[in-house]
């Protein structure tokens, strides 16, 4: 039988999807199941690696069921998965050892603060040899607190049996007949244990951590054949797992975002925007990080990553807690209805401002406010402080790869308010392209791992992709006056 279709995970925060494409890159079904968050009465957060698992193998026997596809006819795999989140396993037993650390769990805080403490310069180091500022965010610090306050973890350590991993080497292991431990570049750069520039784990960062490095995956390139799976017994014939991508950079492949220069902008809640900066490793001097975006087709590439807490979720504010609309779609209307030279700012600072600006102290600030200024103009406000927030962060990565941008490719919820794509197209001077495709992170696991397996071809996937496109058209000088005005109300909140 014709192995036609692309079988794509993808482990995200909330749960599991499991989504089929076709040879063509059409998406032919999809299926999700949501598993716990657990949450502590400290606040730490875990996920159960048993339960994830045995959703992923739910997942792919609904999609593949739904699809209405002979299992025989599924050539591979792909996954995507929820980056920096960590889990601790036997290899004796192939038993987790503990809950999956999620990667919005801060438990590490003061293991960061005491390396600090110990040793002033050792921050300056991680983000030298990790290309990322030393934080709990990462998954260093998590699997250090594993090995510090779990004792079957640290037991495990002492047998030789300990594996610590990030989601798509715990999937990976769970799911190949072979029981394969290994990750890929683009997960192993954000656990903040690998160097960047030689993209193998370092023996000084694993020390800094306490992590032991032996417990660490092998690093494969990312469209590697890492194993081979039934998926518990639905597949007569086990298929190639063959392609790993985090979820960022799964979705600026699925972006088609292969050149230097190409970038990608997740509007969700926050916001993820990322640049292909090509093979050569460019350090941020504009509030940046840099990671691996994978190893593909014998090519290291590095990417450029900035993270916005506040994007959507002032759409939510502004629906929730000021109760300015009732919907999120009644945000377009009122900024069309605002009056145009209104010059109301709004800055979300809620919880501070993250990149580029990097201020835990910022407070959010309305300014600019007139006698006329009413409720539209607020909304409109809010809005356009999605698109000057993402717009900052394309411009560190003008400045720091000295790269032009012409296009920024776009998704998610807010990516349907048109006043959004067009202000977002004209104050930053780009074509902003809305994707077609709607599950961006399979969609790029599916490739890597269809591409690895000889179902696709790379140009013909990526050309098929329909985007609805918003040119910039605003006049320079004016841009620059809306531009002057946002900095300077940056610079009120970062005062406060
Ligand atoms: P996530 O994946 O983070 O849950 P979504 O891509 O579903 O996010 O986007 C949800 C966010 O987008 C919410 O914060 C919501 O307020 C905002 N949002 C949804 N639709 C619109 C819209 N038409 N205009 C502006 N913001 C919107």
């Amino acid at each position: 039988m014709e192995k036609r279709y692309v079988l794509s995970i993808d482990q995200s925060t909330q749960g599991t999807k499991a989504v089929i494409f076709a040879a063509d890159g059409r998406l032919v079904a999809k299926t999700a199941r949501p598993h716990r968050q657990i949450i502590h009465d400290n606040g730490f957060v875990e996920h159960d690696g048993e339960e994830i698992m045995a959703n992923v193998l739910a997942v792919i026997r609904e999609v593949v069921e739904l699809a209405g596809v002979d299992p025989a006819e599924v050539a591979c795999l792909g996954i995507s998965n929820q980056r920096e989140t960590c889990i601790a396993w036997d290899r004796a037993t192939h038993l987790p050892l503990y809950n999956a650390i999620v990667w919005q769990c801060s438990r590490a805080k003061d293991i960061c603060a005491d390396m600090v403490e110990r040793d002033p310069a050792v921050a300056d180091r991680v983000r030298e040899l990790s290309g990322m500022n030393l934080s709990p965010y990462f998954s260093a610090g998590k699997m250090a607190w594993l090995v510090q306050n779990v004792p079957a973890v640290h037991d495990a350590a002492k047998a030789g049996t300990l594996a610590l991993g990030t989601m798509d080497s715990w999937v990976l292991y769970a799911l190949s007949e072979e029981h394969a431990f290994a990750t890929e570049p683009s997960n192993a750069s954000r656990t903040q244990l690998l160097d960047i520039a030689t993209c193998t784990w370092s023996a000084e960062l694993c020390d800094a951590f306490g992590v032991p490095l032996d417990a660490l995956a092998e690093v494969r390139p990312s469209d590697s054949i890492f194993g081979h799976t039934t998926a518990g017994g639905l597949f007569e014939e086990p298929i190639p797992i063959s392609g790993m991508l985090g979820d960022s950079q799964a979705a600026l492949m699925g972006q088609g975002c292969l050149e230097p220069g190409q970038v990608k902008a997740t509007y969700g809640t926050g916001s993820s925007i990322m640049m292909q900066a090509g093979s050569d490793l460019v350090r941020s001097k504009n509030g940046l990080v840099t990671s691996l975006g994978w190893e593909f087709c014998g090519q290291r590439s590095y990417v450029l990553e900035g993270n916005i807490n506040y994007t959507g979720a002032v759409v939510s504010w502004m629906k929730d807690d000021a109760r300015l609309i009732f919907d999120p779609t009644d945000a377009e209307a009122c900024a069309r209805r605002a009056n145009p030279a209104d010059r109301t700012y709004f800055v979300p600072a809620f919880t501070g401002l993250g990149a580029p600006y990097w201020d835990d102290g910022a407070t959010a600030i309305l300014t600019g406010v007139t006698r006329t200024t009413g409720h539209d103009e607020i909304v409109k406000a809010g809005l356009e402080s999605i698109a000057y927030q993402i717009g900052d962060v394309v411009d560190a990565m003008r400045a720091d790869t000295g790269l032009e941008v012409h296009e920024l490719r776009v998704d998610g919820g807010p990516t349907a308010n048109g006043y959004l794509m067009q202000f977002q197209a004209d104050v930053t001077d780009v074509d902003v392209s809305v994707s077609s495709v709607a599950e961006l992170s399979a969609a790029g696991a599916a490739f890597v791992a269809g591409h690895a397996a000889g179902v696709y071809d790379a140009n013909a996937i990526f050309e098929q992709i329909e985007r609805t496109t918003y040119a910039g058209q605003m006049n320079p000088h004016h841009r620059e006056l809306l531009l002057a005005g946002w900095r300077a109300a940056v610079r009120q909140a970062m005062c406060h």
